[in-house]
């Protein structure tokens, strides 16, 4: 018993030989807090008596007669402080108050550290000064925010250089994607973040193309996917897998796909995005969750785009439609031409 009890309470230990009195401290959540156990020379647990901190005191008030309780049932010491630790952790939790503060150095070494980074770099901090956002700008004036949680051993400078390090070995990567948002017509995302390394970029109406900008190699030939009509894609892909050797990756994202595809991207300055986000032609919207229209009827004179999980339950209730594993095989609703769909993946 003695020696798993040292191993739980390493800071409390016996002060005689007799093994009756105990002192030192238990361990809660990180604090501590001193106890001292006094137990009859038989050693009975019932009997023993509790002298605890003020803190202690303060914590288990309005606990008293769950202590007594499992002092009478407790098997042994160890069960017993197991048991005090529990409730003391119940006390914690019902009283914020008592929670941890941290000693006043903290506060004026939090301070010290704002006026060495800069007083203008704040954007946020929490009420319990624990959490705070930090503003960062890079070197091509992108602005970006660091969130901290003060735990750690560094400064707020030197997790605020290290933030700057960071952004400034994405800045090419952003380079590429802030030329390609700025000059094309994004279909997904919808609102771009600065970690979104996906755009789905129009190329003319219900055709497009899905890259993926890998952050690391950003002026790498990136990962594609053509998406629409057959007619239209099928000499696009070819032009795309015959081109690929002339990728200069001195060169733009941007510039390689036009040059690459031999097309010229519709651009704000000479389209209006509503060209190209034609609704879906059976529900009639063009948003459905996240997803658009990406199911293009392959008949040259239709055309007409179907989210995936409408065309599929729609297929799917005609009686013509055949089923082949998850492929459905079935009519276009709009020029009753041939048409398949794949079963829209389940989402997470
Ligand atoms: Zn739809
Ligand atoms: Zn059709």
């Amino acid at each position: 018993m003695e020696s798993s009890l040292v191993k739980d309470n390493p800071l409390l230990l016996p002060v005689n030989k007799e093994m009756t009195a105990y002192d030192g401290f238990i361990t809660v959540q990180e604090r501590d807090f001193r106890l001292r156990i006094l137990l009859p020379p038989d050693r009975q647990l019932k009997q023993a008596r509790l002298h605890c901190c003020w803190q202690l005191k303060h914590l288990l008030h309005g606990y008293e007669h769950i202590v007594k309780q499992r002092l009478q049932q407790s098997a042994d010491l160890v069960n017993f402080i197991l048991e005090l630790k529990t409730v003391l952790e119940v006390g914690l939790k019902s009283r914020p108050e008592c929670r941890s503060i941290p000693p006043p150095q903290y506060y004026s070494q939090l301070i010290l550290e704002m006026e060495t980074l800069g007083w203008g770099k704040l954007l946020f901090i929490d009420t319990e000064f624990r959490t705070l956002r930090l503003k960062a700008e890079d070197s091509s004036g992108r602005q970006h925010a660091l969130t901290v949680k003060l735990k750690s051993k560094s400064t707020l400078e030197q997790l605020h250089s290290q933030f700057l390090l960071v952004l400034e070995s994405l800045g090419e990567f952003w380079d590429v994607l802030d030329e390609i948002d700025s000059k094309t017509w994004i279909l997904e995302p919808e609102r771009p973040s600065r970690a979104d390394s996906m755009r789905r970029i129009a190329i003319g109406n219900n055709v497009s193309i899905k890259v993926e900008v890998d952050p690391r190699h950003p002026k790498m030939l990136p990962e594609c996917c053509l998406l629409g009509a057959e007619h239209v894609v099928t000499p696009l892909r070819n032009k795309l897998n015959a081109n690929m050797h002339m990728w200069n990756p001195d060169s733009s994202v941007l510039h390689n796909l036009r040059d690459v595809l031999e097309i010229e991207f519709p651009s704000p300055a000479t389209h209006e995005k509503s060209s190209f986000s034609v609704e879906c032609g059976i529900c009639y919207s063009y948003r459905l969750e996240a997803e658009i229209p990406d199911q293009v009827c392959n008949d040259p004179r239709c055309g007409q785009p179907f989210h995936q999980a409408c065309l599929y339950e729609w297929l799917r209730a005609l009686p013509s439609s055949r089923q082949s594993f998850n492929i459905v095989f079935g009519e276009c609703p709009y020029c009753s031409k041939p048409i398949t769909v794949k079963m829209a993946a389940q989402k997470a």
